[in-house]
């Protein structure tokens, strides 16, 4: 098949993101011999469950199941934003239940779940292909599947490919529509999981020709655009602050351990 390519330039573009309410435990596997304030094991789980609709009571007392609840629309970018920056279980877990679904991989989430080193992980695989030519994306997530990696990278590879196929839809204008900023004509990416949403904005930056960089912070997963010759190398302020400080410190830290091992035995104690 030859199709006929069609260069348009100029489409203004959205990823429009319809969640699947959904709600999201945090499972702590039973650990007995965990003493209080220990550190919460490794192994908590985010499980999902779907939302169950309320019985109303109908004529002569018959119930009736009532409304479900209702879709939310968000932002595709801003899903991605807020992605990259969770740290704590409670961020994961307040992220989950206000988008969803996660991953097409509705069995996985429902029974054995998510762990938190998953996300991580997420985090990681999702700065990469802003940072790398999606020609390089699947040498990259083969790659992957070599060492152990310490997270479900089988589950994020099935979630990356099925989340990879999108849905689009054009608007014109006249139609009741969210705010357009100004634009006359949109086509709306539909995605309805996190990971087809967050894939989706990356792919469209990559159409547009963006390049990213990604946080030279060890502890920060976030990744930037880079949009001027001037060399960046971290996310933000924060992190550059940070990073300096650190530099910083050890630095006077290996001056210190210097200082001590030349310094003359002290007196009077052999
Ligand atoms: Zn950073």
């Amino acid at each position: 098949m030859k199709p006929q390519i069609e260069n348009i330039v100029g489409i203004p573009i959205a990823v429009v993101h319809r969640t699947t309410p959904w709600i999201w435990d945090l499972r702590q596997d039973a650990d007995e011999n965990r003493a209080i304030g220990e550190p919460i094991p490794e192994s908590n789980r985010f499980i999902a469950r779907s939302v169950e609709t309320p019985m109303v009571e109908w004529k002569g007392g018959i119930k009736l199941p009532g409304q479900p609840p209702l879709p939310k629309y968000f932002d595709g970018h801003a899903i991605r934003d807020h992605f990259m920056e969770l740290k704590s279980d409670a961020d994961v877990l307040a992220f989950l239940n206000l988008y969803g679904k996660f991953s097409s991989l509705e069995e996985l989430e429902r029974t054995e779940g998510w762990k938190r080193v998953d996300f991580e992980g997420w985090q990681t695989v999702f700065a990469e292909l802003a940072r790398r030519a999606p020609e390089t994306w699947s040498d990259y997530v083969n790659s992957l599947l070599l060492p152990r990696t310490g997270f479900d990278i089988r589950g994020v590879l099935s979630a990356l490919v099925w989340g990879s196929t999108h849905q689009v839809e054009f608007h014109w204008r006249g139609l009741p529509q969210a705010d357009w900023r100004g634009a006359k004509h949109l086509a709306s990416l539909q995605t309805n999981t996190v990971v087809s949403a967050i894939l989706a904005t990356i792919e469209i930056d990559h159409l547009r020709g963006a390049k990213f960089g990604v946080c030279a912070r060890k502890d920060c997963p976030k990744f930037f655009e880079i949009t001027s010759h001037h060399k960046r190398k971290y996310c933000n302020q924060y992190c550059a602050h940070l990073e300096s400080i650190r530099r910083m410190r050890a630095r006077r830290k290996r001056g210190r351990t210097k200082s001590r091992k030349k310094a003359p035995p002290t007196p009077g104690r052999s």
